[in-house]
């Protein structure tokens, strides 16, 4: 489940507006472990992974590794055909994606998850 350490926080999630702590204890180790899955939770071990997995972070983890995966084969699908920013100027095809449904309940989630 857990991959690699990460001992800075990139500061790419919006959804994370402090520093990064454990999803489960709240505490916050110099190094976190990410979940692999969806990389977007952090957790000081692995049985403070494990326990919050169980609780509460399955669904929202699933949500976002689907939808991870689903926006990389659209990226390399638009990409094909456009050479410009999607989200510049596709935004409104963008949006209109179905998937995109997914991402915005697996936000929620994840928020709802600190
Ligand atoms: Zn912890
Ligand atoms: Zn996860």
């Amino acid at each position: 489940m857990t991959d690699d350490t990460t001992p800075m926080y990139e500061g790419k999630d919006i959804h994370v507006r402090q520093e990064p702590c454990c999803l489960h204890c709240w505490k916050q180790p110099p190094k976190l472990l990410k979940c692999s899955q969806c990389k977007s939770a952090w957790y000081c071990d692995s049985a403070c992974q494990k326990n919050h997995y169980k609780q509460k972070h399955r669904k929202t983890c699933q949500k976002i590794a689907k939808f991870t995966k689903i926006m990389q084969q659209q990226t390399v699908l638009l990409g094909v055909s456009m050479t410009d920013n999607i989200f510049e100027t596709e935004v409104g095809y963008f949006w209109d994606l179905p998937h995109t449904q997914t991402y915005m309940e697996a936000s929620y989630d994840l928020a709802d998850g600190y």
